[in-house]
């Protein structure tokens, strides 16, 4: 079978490679739609501390069942299915507590696993484990299927960020992950949402795409002073930062309205980790401050309902579709940030 492989920084390789097999307690899936994100930029950058090469990358996997392991209950071939990305061990005192996304045993499909830009995925039996298998219902495509694992973080950090009913809620960042976050604060009731974007071209595209209450063109004005006057002076409710910008998160607590939350949705530059934060105005307005660490397997299975139910379409966000042999392409477009949502289809050639 076909599969894109990386080696190390900026080599990423489109190749052959055996078909994985099920053993006992495992999947074999047919991949139909694996979606790009910032993350596999980012990886083909610089590599990832998590990620032993050579590993087949992709992440965001909607396939079909081709083969089940020996005591896999539940599952037949040919049926339509989501995988989640992120596996928690399920056990250890975060997965206890319910906080899935923090288990610090987890381990990543595309990082420590073989991934989704491949023909075939072999699912390891600890995503069985931790129920990461979900049942694509009928009437959504694999394509959209593919964005529940984007939403599940998006969901993650929405409910951190307590993000609820009234609320004036700043996105930052207009990418594919702040267009999910837009719509995913419209389905939790979020009065008014404003997308807040330094590029004016991306800005155009994803509001064109998420119709903000307001689009903020960051790059041409001065944000925090923007958010304030859209807000009578008061500031927002939750500032989500889905943006790799240590500015954009000090923005975001001087965008705050008193008891608001800001969530650091986005991670920053590894070199880069620190920011100054007007710690005053924390304290005196009782700002809270969050992070977002990916998802658990139930947010998976919520975001996919979410989707099906169409609460958060994510469609008309899936701008691309390429072949496996275009994934590296697709990578360099994903960084140039001329696309909003890209998606690899496999095309299996193999007999099933
Ligand atoms: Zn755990």
């Amino acid at each position: 079978m076909r599969v894109v492989r990386f080696y190390a920084p900026r080599d990423v390789r489109v190749e052959d490679a055996p078909e994985p097999t099920a053993g006992p307690g495992e999947l074999v899936v047919r991949v139909r739609n694996c979606s790009l994100c910032g993350t596999d930029a980012k990886i083909w950058r610089s590599g990832h501390p998590d990620l032993r090469p050579p590993r087949v990358l992709g992440h965001e996997v909607a396939g079909e069942v081709v083969e089940v392991g020996e005591g896999v209950g539940g599952w037949s071939v040919g049926d339509r299915v989501q995988v989640v990305a992120a596996v928690p061990d399920g056990t250890c005192h975060e997965c206890r507590q319910g906080w899935m996304s923090v288990c610090p045993n987890q381990e990543r499909i595309g990082y420590h696993h073989d991934g989704g830009f491949a023909e075939l995925l072999r699912v390891p039996a600890t995503v069985l484990a931790v129920d990461g298998v979900n049942r694509v219902p009928d009437g959504l495509s694999f394509a959209e299927a593919s964005l529940a694992e984007p939403l599940s973080c998006v969901l993650n950090g929405q409910e951190l960020a307590r993000v609820g009913q009234g609320q004036t809620v700043v996105v930052v960042g207009a990418g594919p992950i702040g267009c999910l976050h837009v719509r995913l604060a419209r389905a939790r009731g979020a009065a008014r949402v404003f997308l807040v974007e330094l590029s004016r071209r991306r800005l155009a595209l994803a509001a064109g795409l998420v119709a903000p209450d307001e689009a903020v063109d960051a790059g041409a004005s001065d944000a925090v002073a923007a958010v304030r006057e859209l807000t009578g002076g008061r500031g927002a409710d939750v500032i989500v930062v889905a943006a790799a910008s240590g500015q954009a998160q000090e923005d975001a607590v001087a965008m705050a309205a008193r008891r608001g939350t800001v969530s650091f949705f986005g991670g920053l530059p590894k070199d880069r980790p620190s920011i100054t934060v007007d710690a005053n105005l924390v304290h005196y307005r009782e700002v809270g401050i969050v992070g977002a660490n990916g998802s658990s397997p139930d947010h998976n299975k919520q975001a996919l309902e979410l989707i099906a139910a169409g609460e958060v379409p994510v469609a008309d966000l899936i701008t691309h579709r390429l072949p496996l042999e275009l994934t590296v392409e697709g990578i360099h477009a994903v960084t140039r940030g001329e696309a909003m949502k890209l998606t690899v289809e496999p095309a299996y050639s193999g007999v099933t």
